[in-house]
């Protein structure tokens, strides 16, 4: 729970407001960008919501928050915020909310299928946390959580146990020793179901691999992500684990692929048509080799 006696000095006056316990992961500001800003290493609230739509965001970013750092003067009830996740992204892909701090904030997403199109997906692993938990089983349950790499992770294990589902991750990241039931070897895609492609994308981490679902939505881990600052999809050197080389070969091989979302672990989600999707990858790709 945030404190008031550790409130940043960068806050506005008013009800919420954001502790020193912040480790700058974005999420609030992408939930609620009207409400929290970047001040430099850490976000703060830089105007207070101002109608019913914005106090719902407010509440939104206050429950994915993975260290619980935003706060409210008067301790109003969070349940408007718990309530709203799973919230819907595009088709039947949902955001998870309730981000982990042992996976530094990283989204996870659903998916949202029939059993006889093989079951709910959970794509990387939200925290465990019981309201989020009921609402997955109200919503079908997961019959298959794919593991993109290593660091995000989380509450995979309990998540596994409590809905019996397989999980999915390739050899490079350990996945064996993490007790992962399908452990994916060697560099070619693998196709999961008809809807779902898994491809081993090695560069951010050994083992970091893809989801392509549907040719529509890429799930990218921390692989690739939207940039605002760049307006175009990028990667990012500064957290390339393993190898850049290797990331850029990762990235040129998606240009075969085609996608119209990217919904990554961390950084922003993209969307467009899969033409100007194609472009802002064939950009990616150009930029990384100069970089
Ligand atoms: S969601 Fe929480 S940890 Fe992440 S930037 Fe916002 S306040 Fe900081």
């Amino acid at each position: 729970m945030a404190q008031i006696d550790h409130r940043l000095p960068q806050n506005i006056e008013g009800e919420f407001y954001v502790d020193s316990s912040c480790i700058d992961c974005d999420a609030c500001r992408q939930i609620a960008p009207a409400i929290f800003r970047d001040h430099g290493g850490k976000s703060s609230v830089y105007r207070q919501p101002q109608d019913p739509g914005e106090l719902h965001r407010a509440l939104m970013a206050l429950v994915a928050c993975p260290t619980a750092s935003i706060g409210t003067v008067s301790r109003r009830s969070a349940r408007q915020g718990v309530q709203a996740f799973p919230v819907h992204v595009v088709d039947d892909v949902y955001f998870c909310g309730f981000t982990s701090e042992s996976s530094f904030g990283a989204w996870s997403y659903l998916i949202v299928r029939p059993p006889e199109q093989g079951g709910n997906v959970l794509v990387d692993s939200p925290r465990f946390t019981s309201p989020l938990v009921k609402r997955i089983e109200q919503m079908g349950g997961v019959n298959l959580l794919f593991l993109s790499h290593r660091d995000d992770i989380a509450d995979h294990a309990k998540f596994a146990a409590h809905f019996h589902c397989p999980r999915v991750m390739h050899q490079g990241d350990s996945a064996a020793a993490l007790g992962v039931e399908r452990v994916i070897a060697g560099m070619d895609s693998m196709r999961i179901d008809n809807d779902l492609l898994l491809i081993p994308t090695p560069g951010h981490t050994r083992g970091h691999q893809v989801l392509l679902y549907r040719d529509k939505v890429l799930f990218t881990g921390d692989h690739l992500a939207w940039s605002p600052e760049r307006e175009t999809l990028a990667a990012f050197r500064d957290v390339c684990w393993f190898s850049w080389a290797e990331q850029t070969r990762s990235m040129e091989k998606l240009l075969a692929y085609r996608f119209e979302w990217v919904l990554p672990g961390h950084g922003r989600i993209g969307h467009g048509t899969a033409e100007e999707m194609h472009q802002h990858l064939e950009r990616c790709v150009a930029s990384m080799k100069n970089a």
